[in-house]
């Protein structure tokens, strides 16, 4: 087969531990971007990986459906594993999957890494990045240059693994000798801007260089992140550097510093997934010990209400709005702890399967400012946001 091919995974300049995993095993190449926190965002990218490569024999290279059908299978068996552990809930991965040959490259993506074509010194962007801007940029909504700045940006709609179903892109793109594919995470494409990757890609004729060189340049503009990038040449027939060696069961290492979530940017993409049994279960598990001591204790129930005063959680109200409370999910002895301070228009039965459990079973934040975030980033989430959005146009075009 003539392709070449470059491949580098990078920690950054700021993360403890490396989430993303890759493939790098022609004909299939993969770029898996792990979230989660802890151990859990390595567990993820590492398992979909592992499924790609345990199923790449039994791969039918005229069937797109059979690349799909992959992921599928990638998301099952992470979310099973996120489902028998508490440790790895609420893990989950992007995955942008490419099956190349001299014709033809055939893709299957879910999530915000990203297939690039370079062509004839035109880079395209070739996978649509599953997040909120990038919905709002698909609508018209927002701009591609604010969206690159926008500060929502890396928050994620779909993943692999945390949720039972998951919909998957399929593409086919023809083909050209000289053609240079390149798949990569996040990592590389918030650090580095369109230009300057077609800059690299088109100087550097070595797809190993190039994809030093793209790792190298996401490290300089700051390594925020993880960054993974693959490199693939079409119609060359391995005269560059040989691919790299991959060890099985490619991952970063596998342990990874337990950073603090308010420092943590991938926290933010977690704001799509359920929350793993983190510090907010234990905060609440000690607020509900004090609260009840402070109810034993004599204080009374205008005391714990008092102390909760500025205790703030999101949750549902009986018409299953979801709302946000002052005081806390939990009733203690019996007594109710919460007082509604605002409904908003936001139906539980629109949210996605993944996050309405979280949200009836009342998420937790530090401020009135926060809750309303956590309210606004659920409004985006919402399916009737959507309905909204098409009677608006509609009551326009009258
Ligand atoms: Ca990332």
């Amino acid at each position: 087969m003539n392709v070449a091919v470059g491949a580098r995974t990078d920690t950054g300049r700021v993360r403890e531990g490396n989430e993303d995993s890759y493939l790098a095993e022609p004909p299939l190449f993969a770029v898996a971007d792990g979230m989660g926190g802890h151990l859990a965002g390595d567990v993820a990218s590492a398992t979909a990986v592992e499924v790609i490569r345990k199923e790449r024999k039994d791969l039918s290279p005229d069937d797109p459906d059979s690349l799909a059908a992959m992921l599928q299978h990638a998301n099952e068996a992470i979310w099973d594993r996120a489902q028998s552990d508490p440790g790895l809930r609420g893990m989950g991965t992007t995955c942008t999957l490419a099956l190349v040959d001299e014709q033809v490259a055939q893709l299957a993506h879910v999530g915000d890494s990203r297939a690039y074509l370079l062509r004839d010194g035109q880079l395209t962007q070739v996978t649509q990045d599953h997040t909120l801007v990038g919905r709002m940029v698909s609508e018209g909504r927002l701009s591609p240059e604010d969206a690159e700045h926008h500060p929502q940006r890396s928050i994620i709609t779909r993943a692999l693994g945390v949720d039972a179903n998951v919909d998957i892109d399929v593409m086919t793109l023809e083909l050209a000798e000289g053609d240079r594919l390149l798949l990569c995470s996040d990592g590389l494409s918030a650090m580095v801007g369109a230009d300057a990757i077609r800059g690299v890609l088109e100087s550097l004729a070595d797809p190993q260089q190039a994809a030093d060189e793209l790792v190298d340049s996401a490290n300089e503009a700051g390594g925020e992140d993880n960054v993974t990038v693959v490199v693939i040449d079409v119609g060359r027939d391995g005269t560059g550097a040989a691919p790299p060696p991959v060890p099985e069961g490619q991952t970063g290492p596998i342990t990874r510093g337990d950073t603090d979530p308010a420092t943590d940017t991938d926290y933010q993409r977690a704001v799509e997934v359920p929350p793993g049994p983190g510090k907010r279960r234990w905060l609440r598990t000690l607020v509900l010990a004090a609260i009840a001591l402070l109810i034993l204790g004599g204080g009374g129930i205008a005391a714990a209400r008092y102390a909760l005063s500025n205790s703030w959680f999101v949750g549902v109200d009986d018409a299953g709005l979801v709302t946000i409370y002052r005081g806390i999910p939990d009733d203690v002895a019996g007594v109710s702890l919460r007082e509604t301070h605002h409904r908003s228009d936001v139906r539980l039965a629109s949210l996605p399967d993944f996050k309405r459990d979280e949200v009836a079973s009342g998420i937790t934040v530090d401020s009135l400012e926060e809750a309303e975030r956590t309210v606004a980033d659920l409004e985006l989430l919402s399916a009737d946001r959507d309905f909204e959005t098409r009677t608006n146009q509609k009551k326009g075009d009258q």
